[in-house]
């Protein structure tokens, strides 16, 4: 077992820091610590709870182009999409500061008394996040986790655990109490494993891979822990002949390269009605061609380059007979972990690129011919995650919405994440929604107190 994290730089393949891994131990003493702060930080009053979290997004935003150069270079983004990310960061804790003076209950009808509901936070929650978003899925737990009155144990990734660093020490300088937000930066079979079975955490919200969501779902069980996952996804880019073809085509890249698709909201399937494929095509070929791949600091860069070595290397094997480049974009050559955008077509319906998830700049193209067969295409999969479908009838877009198995999806556009509104999977992808008022709800426990009166 290594005990140092060697944490490298995707764009040059250097060593960028060497962090210190945390183990076992360190595991139980950040969840010690997190129990021990406990009391006092569920007793604030909800005010005080919201001041906190407002000063935690003022700091956050003190700190943004240091977070976001941090973030480019640790994971390999282009610098605008880290800020933004950042920027996203503050938004999510501003929006969550609102939530301590709006977690209601209930009150209900009852013979001989009053019944009535409160919710109360669960106690310590383990956060563990993967690579790609990691600032960003992290505050995705951590806004509604602290802000129901819960203290945390945040685990990030292995590949990229500075920023979570950086936020450890930020969280104290906002004026949040030591133990309330740890960072315990470790392996995921040693310090994520024990997170997910340490008796003393309530709860487990995780994002990452499919494989890894089941391991932790059975591992929780052991102690009954709250589970939420958000896994992998194999999207739907669904395109009736009669959309705005030259917009979808422009915006199909963004769908899927964005993040150099590492991304589980990824649409890395285009459906395509038979009547448009070619015209499809056509329009999306310069568009895939001047993807511009390039390091964080290029500002002309549209993606950055893979996460790793062993990233690229999967990514790549997914390329073959079965499913043939048609187009692809230009990459910087090594060192790094680069590989360009990609289109793959005409692919055999069961080529492992049209069944599993890539998590790379790829991206296939199948034909449909109706509606029917858009949606059972686009269902054939055990994800459900996001989508888009573009069309210009507003009946047939919403029929398809309705019939799609996934839990967000957008209409002639790409967006389908806000702070404000729920996002999580059906099927494998997950269960469980982040963002939005709702996320709350999965940090907390109903209570219900009757009250008699006679
Ligand atoms: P990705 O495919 O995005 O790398 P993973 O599912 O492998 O996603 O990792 C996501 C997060 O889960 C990371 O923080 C990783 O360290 C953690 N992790 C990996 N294996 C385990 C495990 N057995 N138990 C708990 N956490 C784990």
């Amino acid at each position: 077992m290594s005990d140092v994290l060697e944490v490298l730089e995707p764009a040059t393949a250097a060593v960028l820091e060497l962090v210190p891994a945390a183990g076992v131990e360190a595991v139980d003493e950040a969840v010690a610590k997190a129990r021990a702060a406990l009391p006092a930080w569920r007793g604030l009053a909800p005010g005080v709870r919201a001041s906190a979290l407002r000063a935690l997004a003022d700091k956050v935003e003190e700190h943004l182009e240091e977070l976001a150069l941090l973030e480019a270079r640790n994971a390999g983004k282009p610098i605008g999409g880290a800020r933004g990310e950042i920027g996203a960061v503050v938004d999510v804790f501003r929006y969550y500061a609102g939530s301590p003076e709006r977690l209601m209950g209930d009150t209900i009808p009852v013979a001989g008394g009053q019944a009535f509901t409160i919710r109360e936070p669960l106690g310590v929650v383990g956060l563990i996040v993967p690579w790609n978003f990691p600032l960003l899925i992290a505050a995705w737990k951590l806004g509604p986790a602290l802000a129901a009155g819960n203290t945390v144990v945040l685990k990030p990734a292995e590949l990229t655990p500075l920023t979570a660093l950086r936020f450890e020490q930020l969280v104290l300088e906002a004026g949040i109490a030591p133990g309330v937000v740890n960072v315990v930066a470790g392996l995921g079979p040693v310090a994520g494993a024990r997170l997910v079975e340490h008796p003393d955490v309530a709860k487990v919200a995780f994002t990452g891979s499919t494989v890894v969501g089941r391991q932790i779902a059975a591992s929780a069980a052991a102690t009954i822990k709250r589970v939420t996952l958000e896994l992998g996804g194999k999207s739907a880019n669904v395109i009736f002949a009669d959309a705005d073809l030259e917009k979808a085509a422009e915006m199909a890249p963004w769908a899927v390269f964005d993040n150099a698709g590492q991304d589980c909201c990824a649409r890395s399937r285009i459906l395509v009605e038979y009547s448009a494929v070619d015209k499809f095509l056509s329009l999306l070929q310069p568009h895939v061609e001047n993807f511009k791949v390039g390091g964080p600091l290029d500002p002309e860069a549209m993606m950055g380059p893979l996460i790793s070595a062993k990233q690229r290397d999967r990514v790549a094997s997914f390329v073959g007979a079965d499913a043939p480049v048609a187009f692809q974009g230009t990459a910087p050559d090594g060192p790094g972990f680069w590989f360009p955008p990609t289109v793959l077509s005409p692919v055999d319906p069961n080529s492992p690129a049209v069944r599993e998830e890539i998590f790379g700049p790829v991206v296939t193209v199948i034909p449909f011919k109706d509606e029917d067969e858009a949606v059972r295409i686009a269902n054939d999969t055990i994800y459900g995650l996001s989508g888009s479908i573009w069309t210009r009838d507003g009946g047939r877009a919403l029929r398809v919405a309705h019939a799609m198995e996934t839990g967000v999806l957008s209409i002639n556009s790409n967006s389908s994440v806000r702070v404000s509104t729920p996002f999580g999977g059906f099927k494998q992808s997950g269960y469980g929604r982040e963002l939005g008022p709702h996320a709350t709800d999965a940090y907390t426990e109903i209570k219900t107190i009757y009250y008699a009166t006679t």
